[in-house]
């Protein structure tokens, strides 16, 4: 197939904060150096115009991000230091901190709220919009934004040096064929390609499984947060108040908390965090917030009102010691993709920034240079080292890991490191952190007779009104994808899911997924097995839900789930969110 090949100097896939800023201040940076040589002021060659491009798999700048958000404005202050003024849509600062914790009948407000909850001076924002307004500045800055056109594969040289990225193909249907709009992918070929595709990218994860970029680190551990937008009829949760919650309906050894943020005009965004290293494989995570909401503290907070948006969305939490070497050749990892958010504090958009920032003054450098190497590149983990992130992360180094040992523990870990600036202490000091799929124990350890969920959830009903089955949520994140495309979750043996999956774990895939598209359905005709019990159900995949969360890529137990991106412009669409 003959494919375009377009050149560009400097290539950022996926348009997130992260890559939004480095694109944006690279190209502050190239004209500042042009005008300074022009006019006599600093040595060295004009780099003239240089091409950057910004790729992003979703219809609009911002259409797939999402996040809690309360976001430490350091980050976006030193890309624009007015923002404020500037126009950048905050909903509001944080005015109250208030910290819970739940029983299953009370809330207990906390004296103190735990040092990294407190969020004064910082701002509850909509990721969704503020992503979008740094679109717009990129934009007016000169910065190329291709939306719809997903980074589908790395392009490497013989010496696995990186080229540039291949985009997907468009107008291919569901059985692999060209449709009458077919159009193939283009090969986007540049100096630097930086990966900031947001949690578990596609295309990261095969980068750094083919680099060993992962080699000496800790494995990644993620966590998925599930979230709705609920207006409100009174003011009865002003904007600005922020409130976080630990207990109910975690149990003990399930990492887990909630988050309560009053935003403008009587939205309050509320949401449930379920650690992607659960040992109970009947968890289901949009069901354990659906449980959050009906806790008698927030089912009060929630009466008379109505749920307007829905979004899940993987977060990497992993911290300083799983994070992956963050260059190679041709090739720098930035924001999420790379774990830059602090679990402990959940942020991670003001590191996101900073971290395109030090990509784009170590692209800037090697633009000057002429010189696109490792060798070259590595100077940007000199720059984290040397930057406010390091030392932000190296406090909280230590504190996903000891959740391992269950809640409390965790919780006194997490001061400790607190006040020790990050070490790890006694039985704390050899926890490492295991891959969640490893964490996740098989259906007999718990006693479980078959899959029903309902062995978890006996309690919970969907009643339409305070809590919503997933199919109900998904309309409310108004995800599109074209149905006749071949599926984006390719898994690569399906006769796992009908015996050993099903009888190990009960096909989790059917839990862990916030967006029902995994479904073990009724066979027709279950085929005929000599000698032993044919399976029974088979697994359909609902792909045209898929919120790109991507849970099962992390949690499927045995590896088999492999989230590739879709035709561009297919997803969920945050607005708001
Ligand atoms: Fe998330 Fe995978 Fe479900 Fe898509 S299919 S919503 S990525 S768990």
């Amino acid at each position: 197939m003959e494919r375009e090949s377009l050149e560009m100097d400097v290539v950022f896939v996926g348009a997130g904060p992260a890559n939004l800023s480095g694109a944006l201040h690279l190209t502050r940076l190239v004209n500042e150096h042009n005008k300074a040589v022009a006019k006599g002021s600093r040595e060295g060659k004009p780099l003239g115009e240089i091409q950057i491009a910004v790729i992003e798999k979703g219809a609009t700048v911002g259409g797939h991000i999402l996040s809690g958000a309360v976001m430490d404005p350091r980050g976006l202050a030193e890309l624009i230091p007015d923002f404020v003024a500037a126009g950048a849509p905050l909903e509001s600062p944080v005015k109250e901190d208030h910290f819970l914790y739940l029983t299953s009948k009370r809330a207990i407000r906390s004296p103190i709220t735990p040092p990294p909850l407190m969020n004064h001076g910082y701002y509850i924002v909509s990721l969704n919009r503020l992503t979008a307004w740094l679109g717009e500045k990129c934009e007016e800055a000169g910065v190329n934004i291709f939306p719809e056109f997903p980074g589908a594969e790395m392009l490497y040289d013989r010496e696995d040096r990186v080229l540039g990225v291949r985009t997907g193909d468009k107008g291919i249907d569901k059985e692999g064929k060209q449709k009458a709009n077919f159009e193939p992918g283009v090969d986007l070929l540049a100096k630097i390609t930086v990966l900031g595709e947001g949690v578990r990218g596609s295309l990261t994860k095969k980068l750094v499984a083919r680099l060993g970029l992962d080699e000496g680190r800790e494995p990644q551990v993620y966590s998925l947060g599930v979230k709705e937008l609920w207006e409100l009829p009174d003011d009865r949760y002003p904007a600005g108040r922020v409130t976080h919650t630990l207990g109910f309906p975690s149990d003990q050894w399930t990492y887990g908390g909630g988050w309560i943020y009053g935003m403008q005009n009587r939205i309050v965004n509320l949401g449930y965090v379920t650690g992607l290293d659960y040992r109970d494989p009947l968890i289901d995570p949009h069901a354990e917030f659906q449980r959050f909401k009906s806790h008698p503290f927030l089912a009060k907070l929630l009466k008379g009102g109505k749920m307007i948006r829905y979004g899940a969305k993987a977060i990497a939490a992993g911290g300083w010691h799983a994070m992956p070497r963050l260059y190679g050749d041709g090739v720098l990892i930035v924001g999420d993709s790379a774990g830059f958010l602090n679990a402990a504090r959940l942020k991670g958009i003001h590191s996101a920034i900073k971290s395109g920032m030090l990509a784009a003054e170590t692209i800037f450098e090697a633009l000057v240079a002429g010189d696109f190497s490792a060798g070259r590149l590595r100077s940007f983990e000199s720059r984290v080292k040397e930057s406010w992130i390091t030392p932000e992360l190296r406090r909280y180094r230590n504190f996903h890991a000891a959740f391992s040992r269950g809640r409390w523990l965790g919780m006194a870990n997490a001061g400790l490191q607190y006040l020790s600036g990050g070490r790890a202490w006694g039985i704390f000091d050899r926890v490492h952190q295991e891959p969640g799929h490893e964490v996740m124990r098989k259906l007999s350890t718990y006693g479980y007779r078959g899959d029903d969920a309902t062995q978890r959830y006996r309690d919970l009903k969907f009643d339409g009104q305070l809590t919503f089955n997933k199919v109900t949520d998904v309309y409310h994140a108004a995800v599109a994808h074209d149905e006749d495309q071949p599926a984006h979750l390719h898994v690569l043996d399906t006769n796992i899911c009908s015996t050993r999956c099903a009888e190990e774990y009960g096909n989790p895939c059917q839990r862990f997924c916030p967006a029902a598209v995994y479904e073990m359905a009724e066979m027709s005709e279950p085929p005929a097995v000599a000698g032993g019990q044919a399976p029974r159900r088979q697994l359909q995949i609902n792909f045209s839900n898929c919120v790109h969360c991507k849970t099962c890529d992390i949690m499927d137990p045995y590896q088999i789930i492999n989230w590739v991106t879709p035709e561009g412009g297919g997803g969920p669409d945050y607005k708001g969110m």
